[in-house]
């Protein structure tokens, strides 16, 4: 049975050109020192590997070296950049006020329901998926601390307005926060055109490792208090040993996906269109959110529940929400979020593309889609 893998939002595969990067700081043969050694040159060789990585996934979003903090992926950044804002600032400023949005990822959300003394404002998205700006506007104020909005919704796709976002929030005197893993290579962008603050970065879905991101921390003006207690490493802002092997993997993802992001963007948008023009064909289908970067689709079908779907074409790699959501059968947060019905949640597919995706896979998945589709409705 030929398969396809069509969740990309989920994770990607390690690109072979970064395994070779990574294997070249493993073993004795490699750079496989401590990094914060400074007492011999396996520890110089290391930190020099380590400190080309940062200047390079720096370069690639438009940040000066010193505001990268390498941490284990885009959730642990997106706790460091809340928890650590507001501890290192509730204070001096006074200001205990966080706005989010609802179809957030969970590690923002859930992160924002656990803080204390604070008061988080969980907006609801329009029906496209976008953050109402006037309810921004109306709920942003002196007392607001943190404003904490994606720029790409890994489940639809949607790209948030952030350049208008940070202009309101900056008015204000609030910081912004932005999640920016399904961002890089898929959209242009730099942390000063967005204008943002704090933004949390993952490797692992753009064909680097998993367990390995960063944060980008704005210089002159923010700082986040270190979550867990050690070394003082990264500034003092997050302790533990680098793990320079994921590292080096992340910055060589980085690099390549920035090489390769105009053609890239181009032939994942060709891929969208299709499968795009087969969901029109097959009628009584609904394309949700505002159309957004070119590797995530979300889509409902009417009257075909999307479990099921998923198990009649067993050779497709698809997700009914996010990855994180699967060990339940609640609807996606997101869609909720968007005004879907829990019905038609749950008729909801997301298909995302990557790298690895291939003309063939494209067929198979839309040969799938469509026999899958006729079959579940004609049985019903
Ligand atoms: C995958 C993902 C995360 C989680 O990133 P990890 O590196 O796996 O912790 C957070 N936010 C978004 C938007 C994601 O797509």
């Amino acid at each position: 049975m030929k398969t396809a893998y069509f969740d990309n939002a989920s994770t990607t595969a390690v690109d072979k050109r970064v395994v070779d990067k990574m294997q070249s700081c493993l073993s004795a043969d490699g750079t496989f020192g401590n990094p914060a050694s400074t007492t011999h040159s396996f520890g110089w060789m290391a930190s020099e590997e380590v400190e080309w990585a940062r200047e390079t996934v720096a370069h690639c979003i438009g940040a000066d070296p010193r505001e990268i903090v390498w941490t284990s992926g885009a959730t642990e950044s997106n706790n460091l950049a809340i928890r650590g804002t507001v501890e290192a600032m509730g204070a001096s400023t006074g200001r205990t006020k966080i706005i989010t949005l609802e179809s957030e990822h969970k590690a923002v959300i859930d992160t924002c329901s656990h803080l204390d003394d604070v008061e988080v404002v969980v907006l609801k998205p329009k029906s496209s998926g976008l953050v109402c700006l006037d309810a921004l506007a109306k709920v942003l104020d002196e007392d607001t601390l943190l404003v904490s909005i994606m720029l790409v919704n890994n489940e639809t796709g949607v790209i948030q307005p952030i350049q208008t976002i940070t202009r309101l929030a900056h008015d204000i005197g609030a910081f912004v926060h932005s999640d920016l893993a399904q961002a890089v290579g898929k959209l242009p962008w730099t942390v000063d055109q967005l204008g943002i603050d704090l933004g949390s970065l993952s490797a692992h879905k753009i064909h680097g490792p998993k367990g390995i991101g960063a944060l980008y921390v704005r210089r002159d003006r923010c700082q986040v208090a270190e979550q867990q207690h050690g070394g003082k490493h990264e500034r003092g802002m997050r302790s533990g040993t680098l793990p320079s092997h994921q590292i080096v993997g992340m910055a060589e993802a980085y690099r390549l996906s920035k090489k390769e992001s105009d053609s890239e963007i181009r032939r994942l948008d060709r891929i969208r269109d299709k499968i795009e023009a087969t969901l029109a064909e097959l009628g009584g289908v609904q394309i949700n959110g505002e159309r957004g970067v070119p590797h995530i689709l979300n889509f409902t079908v009417d009257g075909v529940d999307g479990e099921r779907l998923m198990a009649a074409m067993p050779q497709i790699a698809v997700s009914t929400g996010s990855a994180c959501n699967s060990a339940t059968i609640e609807p996606s947060h997101v869609l909720k979020a968007m005004g879907l019905s829990r019905q038609q949640g749950l008729s909801s597919i997301r298909v995302s593309t990557g790298r690895m995706t291939t003309e063939d896979n494209v067929m198979v998945l839309l040969d799938s889609l469509r026999h899958a589709i006729s079959n579940l409705r004609s049985s019903a």
